[in-house]
């Protein structure tokens, strides 16, 4: 395969303190090297000017639901086919398809055909790397809106079965500490690798810190389907729900977070990047739901659009309409973060929470070249996958 030579770019490398001029080769879909100005040019290399654009590892987003909820389970693989189109378009390289809580036999029906879907290649885009679990294990009082009859408790003969059936594909689950049975299922998911997210729960102290004993190590969209705390009170006085402000406080758990100023208001997003740090992930939760639309979930003829984020009929929030280069230009202009600091919680740090970084989400030489090019204005310029440019705007 021809060598590339992506000169005359800014480096927004995750790992680096800031942004510094460079330039990359990429060969076999691989990044091969990376040059500083005036270095010799590699030999035998095309070279692709960036003109000076920001260029950084593809955006990784770890909670994507698009058409998946609203359409029939049958049509699971263009839902998957047409999210990997759209995310291209706004720099994601890699995605998590992410399920809601169906009711069991949906559910095993489900993983059944996305993961057959899942092995299908070639993507005219990003990629689905695996599966993330968002329920059916998560508490009913904080379901947000989740489907209310697919939430149950724990039961080990539907978890072997249901994990047997996703092998290596699932790789994040999220679950609510407080569930009968959650320990025996993160003692489970542990064991098969998978990483342990808490989330759509009113848990107290104790159920928390077992579960980070048995390994978890994040919290799904903070504050959202989560009670937050009265300050004079103790976070983990249950009944009172303390959830956001006992997971903000514990250091063993990064977080994510919806960044569409409608999930959270950017000065709570604010303080969750001042107590998270570099653990702190940017996430979609993104819902595409056509017209067309009238089975699937919760009847999604009922839902309705306020031109930022999803909400039921009683006004309740049902996923957004976001993407990541979004959630990087809106943490930016709302003074949340800088843009090197957001690219980090769209790459690498996502990438560390699942164990890939050594393919994804960086620009080490060695890592797939997944790229997203950064315009002047931050939307997306271009967007290459394995070495081959996918989108260009
Ligand atoms: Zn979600």
């Amino acid at each position: 395969m021809a060598r590339i030579w992506l000169d005359d770019a800014m480096l927004v490398d995750p790992e680096a303190p800031g942004p510094a001029p460079g330039s990359l080769l990429i060969e076999d879909g691989a990044i091969q090297a990376r040059f500083a100005p005036g270095d010799p040019p590699p030999a035998d290399a095309r070279r692709v000017s960036l003109d000076g654009a920001r260029l950084a590892p593809g955006l990784i987003d770890l909670h994507f639901h698009g058409a998946l909820p609203a359409a029939a389970p049958h049509d699971a693989p263009g839902a998957l086919l047409s999210a990997s189109a759209l995310l291209a378009r706004h720099g994601v390289t890699a995605f998590l398809a992410t399920t809601v809580a169906w009711p069991e036999r949906e559910l095993d029906a489900r993983v059944e055909t996305l993961v057959a879907a899942l092995e299908s290649t070639p993507w005219p885009g990003a990629i689905p790397i695996g599966l993330h679990l968002e329920g059916p294990w998560i508490r009913a009082a904080a379901a947000g809106a989740q489907p209310p009859d697919g939430i149950r408790p724990y039961d080990p003969r539907e978890g072997a079965a249901l994990f047997d059936r996703a092998g290596a594909a699932l790789r994040l689950v999220t679950l609510a500490p407080e569930l009968d049975g959650a320990r025996a299922l993160e003692t489970e998911l542990a064991r098969r690798g998978v990483r342990i997210a808490l989330g759509h729960s009113l848990a107290g102290a104790d159920a928390v810190a077992a579960s980070i004993a048995n390994g978890a190590q994040h919290v799904t969209h903070l504050f959202n389907a989560m009670g937050f705390t009265r300050h004079r009170m103790p976070a983990n006085d249950a009944p009172i729900d303390g959830f956001a402000g006992l997971v903000l406080g514990e250091p063993a758990l990064g977080c994510d977070l919806i960044a569409d100023g409608a999930h959270v208001h950017p000065d709570w997003l604010r303080f969750a990047v001042r107590a998270k740090g570099d653990r702190t992930i940017l996430i979609s939760d993104r819902i595409d739901v056509a017209a067309s639309d009238r089975a699937g979930w919760l009847g999604a003829d009922r839902m309705r659009s306020d031109g930022v984020a999803w909400r039921l009929p009683d006004g309740r929030l049902a996923g957004s309409l976001l993407t990541l280069d979004d959630a990087i230009r809106n943490v930016e202009r709302w003074r949340v973060m800088g843009f090197h600091d957001a690219v980090a919680a769209c790459t690498v740090r996502p990438a560390r929470l699942l164990g890939i970084e050594r393919e994804r989400g960086t620009l080490r030489p060695g890592a797939r070249a997944d790229l997203a090019v950064f315009g002047a204005d931050g939307t997306i310029a271009a967007t290459w996958i394995e070495g081959r440019e996918v989108f260009r705007s």
